[in-house]
């Protein structure tokens, strides 16, 4: 559970901490590190300029590269049972006839799980053994001390100064939009838009539990992903098209395609019902340099993801997973050392993903009739195994945090 903390306390509990971080965001990359963090005995000060934590939620599917941090934490179990397994992937052609259908399981299980799971399900089971936050909080300015501290000061939503302190690391978790990257870095971040949006809603389960499926139509995307008891529904399009209203873009959508499949049904009256449905727009952004002079970047705010390959999530919990283990090796005289390693590792790794997912969406978020019967010959013969192909290798290879900071140590000496 989320507790509401005042920041004066989350400030006087870190005061003797070897290494004294702050994380702003809480999201999944900064609970992900506060948590880990905490596991081994530091009192990071987390905050999230949110006054409450009420999402409104969205689906995520979570690659086995996560599994980790639950195994650290000790909440395997949790997860487990807040999540279902997602063990086939099926394609419909952009009229909606099943096209093809990819055991998932038989791809990624032994790498682990490949599970589903709902946004505030995941928070819920990251804050398991409880979880200081302080809300309402964001970041002000940031200023270097000398001796690698930074100086930060903070305001709440209205701009009001709410205190500062000094930190070792200021840990920039705060999304796709992140307001970190522009206090840390002048240098604007390389951006791809789709010029697509998309609605999400909920439908209900259903009976194909394990089963993730997606509809690349001829201007318009309808993806349904199952997460505990429901199913999560993504209805996207080009942003034109979206004016009219979920309601009536639904039914254009329906009048497309000749499925009288329950599920698909289901999903468009899912969008079609909800009043005020998630708008997500189809964005990502991509930032040079991850470790700047005041700070970090993690998570979507150093690279955020498009939705096409299913794995922002999955990535940035990864690089705070690395990050957090990694600091266990550090003080403050080796910090610079260990962030600039981790950097090296763990950057490649997540623009190989970002890579993947940019690919994919080259694919899906295309207009056209010749497009679509196109598309669907490829997808006819391209399965889940090579359009996911450099993902499934990075799953395989994920490196081992210990023995990259004992490098960078010993490099030193
Ligand atoms: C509809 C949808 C479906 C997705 N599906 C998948 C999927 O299936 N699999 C997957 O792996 N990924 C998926 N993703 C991507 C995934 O959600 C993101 O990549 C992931 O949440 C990134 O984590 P993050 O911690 O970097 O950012 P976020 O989770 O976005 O968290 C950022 C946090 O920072 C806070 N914040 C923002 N600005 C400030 C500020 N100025 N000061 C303080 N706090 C601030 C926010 O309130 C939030 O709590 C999906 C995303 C969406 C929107």
């Amino acid at each position: 559970m989320l507790d509401a903390t005042p920041l004066d306390t989350q400030l006087a509990a870190q005061a003797d901490d070897r290494l004294r971080v702050l994380v702003v965001g809480a999201g999944m990359a900064g609970l992900t590190i506060a948590q880990m963090l905490r596991h081994d005995g530091l009192h990071p000060v987390l905050i999230d300029r949110m006054p409450r934590m009420d999402h409104p939620g969205y689906m995520l599917a979570l690659m086995p590269l996560v599994d980790q941090v639950f195994i650290d934490l000790g909440i395997r179990e949790q997860y487990r049972a807040a999540s279902t397994p997602l063990r086939r992937y099926g394609f419909r052609s952009h009229r909606g006839r099943p096209v093809r259908e990819d055991s998932l399981s038989e791809l990624l299980s032994i790498y682990g799980d490949y599970n589903g799971i709902g946004r505030g399900e995941l928070v819920e089971v990251l804050t398991t053994n409880g979880c200081a936050v302080t809300f309402d909080t964001t970041v002000g300015s940031l200023r270097p001390v000398g001796g690698g501290v930074t100086r930060v000061s903070f305001v709440d939503h209205a701009g009001t100064d709410a205190g500062s302190g000094e930190f070792d690391l200021v840990v920039g978790a705060d999304g796709l939009h992140s307001r970190m990257r522009e206090l840390m870095t002048l240098a604007p971040p390389e951006v791809v838009d789709t010029g697509w949006s998309g609605w999400i809603a909920w439908a209900d389960a259903g009976d194909e539990i394990d089963l993730g499926e997606e509809l690349w139509g001829d201007g318009f995307f309808l993806g349904t992903y199952p997460v505990k008891g429901r199913t999560g529904v993504f209805l996207g399009g080009p942003i034109a098209d979206l004016e009219v209203g979920p309601r009536a873009f639904a039914a254009s959508v329906r009048s497309r395609i000749d499925s009288g499949h329950p599920r698909i049904e289901a999903a468009i009256a899912a969008v079609a019902a909800d009043p005020d449905p998630y708008l997500w727009h189809l964005e990502d952004v991509r930032t040079a340099h991850w470790v700047l002079p005041t700070g970090i970047l993690i998570g979507d705010a150093a690279a955020g993801f498009l939705p096409t390959a299913g794995i922002g999530a999955g990535m940035a919990m990864e690089s705070a997973w690395m990050l957090s283990r990694m600091l266990r090796h550090a003080d403050r005289s080796s910090l610079a050392r260990l962030l600039a390693a981790w950097e090296r590792v763990e950057r490649p790794r997540v623009e190989s993903a970002q890579s993947n997912s940019r690919m994919l969406a080259k694919l899906m978020f295309r207009r056209g009739r010749m497009i679509a019967w196109l598309r669907e010959t490829i997808m006819r013969m391209l399965s889940v195994r090579s359009a996911l192909g450099p993902i499934v290798k990075l799953v395989a290879s994920r490196p081992d945090p210990d023995a990259v900071a004992q490098g960078a140590i010993a490099a030193r000496s």
